[in-house]
């Protein structure tokens, strides 16, 4: 299965490579199912109205690939793109996850061994079967060859989906998009399951192992500046909150956990009487969220959280003390939308 559902609403490079090269998208997905013996492929999107899904279906009719493909519309929500969020729904179920054991690869869609991979992945195949892995190599790093995708929003001029070699800094594929729209205090990378990486480390390079090492994440590649006049705990717990909503609700850390670790950050954001005891909670529900849902996004959004008391400690401080941001009322820049 080739997943192109991009439940990431700071990312858009799934839309953009299907817009900009589907056939190569199909050349990758045959290709594989062949390699696999596979009987049937289907390539799933978040289809709407306006959708990719009458062209792509048009496309997908008229190759004559040894496996067909079927296009298959998801709904477009935040956990209906994880893998077994997928293969739930297309086997008639929910789009939400359920918990592994059993791996897809051992018990899919339909009860037949499944491989799911992102469309990325399946373009990148299709262009090695064509010029060979050592040309692949020619860009990226040893441990992470090839380009990347990334989806770049917020606080730069130009908004879009950038190709850079891995290994790229953030700062120079920020620059890509026309550079900063002012001076950045953070980049929120990884999507909003990610991390904040401080402005001091905007040289860092786009790799797994560099991402980690500075305390992000690479995850699905998007980077999003935050300017400085913004505040990042008060976005942060937008984010926390829309994470919530956007759960399945069938486990205790997002149905309890997510809202209330939202609130403990907008009331710290607003410089509360109870900012110091919502602090102490924060700390302790983090420890709590983390590792016991079905999927990871608690994980996650406890991740981004632990990052913006980190890279936004200063402000952190003031707001201990009873000082409000001016800026925690000012609307989102980041999308809370899917595109
Ligand atoms: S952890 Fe949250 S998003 Fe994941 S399956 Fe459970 S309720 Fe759904």
């Amino acid at each position: 299965m080739a997943n192109g559902c991009e439940g990431e609403p700071a990312s858009c490079k799934d839309a953009a490579l299907l817009d900009c090269a589907p056939h190569l998208v199909l050349d990758g997905i045959e290709l594989v199912a062949r390699t696999l013996g596979a009987e049937s492929a289907i390539l799933a999107i978040h289809d709407g109205p306006d959708g990719p899904g009458p062209r792509l279906r048009t496309l997908a009719a008229q190759r004559q690939g040894p496996v067909p493909v079927r296009v298959r519309g998801v709904p477009a929500r935040y956990v209906a793109s994880e893998e077994t969020a997928l293969v739930n729904f297309l086997s008639g179920g929910p789009a939400t996850p359920t918990t592994s054991p059993p791996r897809p690869t051992d018990r899919g869609v339909g009860g037949a061994p499944t491989l799911v991979d992102n469309i990325e992945t399946l373009a990148h195949i299709a262009l090695i079967a064509r010029n060979g892995a050592p040309w692949f190599r020619e860009l990226g790093t040893p441990d992470l060859p090839g380009t990347l995708l990334v989806s770049i929003d917020g606080a730069v001029h130009t908004p879009g989906v950038v190709e850079v070699a891995a290994g790229t800094t953030v700062r120079a594929a920020i620059e890509l998009c026309g550079g900063p729209s002012g001076h950045v205090q953070a980049v929120l990378s990884g999507g909003y399951g990610g991390a904040w990486l401080p402005a001091t480390a905007i040289e860092t390079p786009l790799t797994h192992t560099a991402m980690r090492a500075a305390g992000a994440a690479l995850g699905v590649p998007t980077l999003l500046p935050l300017p400085s006049g913004a505040c990042g705990l008060a976005h942060t717990a937008r984010l926390v909150r829309f994470l919530a909503d956007q759960s399945a609700g069938q486990c205790g850390p997002c149905l309890f956990g997510l809202p209330a670790v939202a609130a403990d950050l907008a009331a710290i954001a607003a410089g509360s009487r109870d900012a110091r005891h919502a602090h102490d909670r924060l700390r302790h529900r983090l420890d709590l969220v983390t590792g016991r849902g079905a999927c990871a996004l608690p994980d996650g959004a406890a991740r981004l959280t632990r990052t913006a008391l980190d890279v936004f400690s200063a402000d952190l401080r003031d707001h201990l003390t009873g000082r409000p941001c001016l800026a925690a009322g000012a609307p989102m820049i980041f999308p809370l939308e899917f595109r």
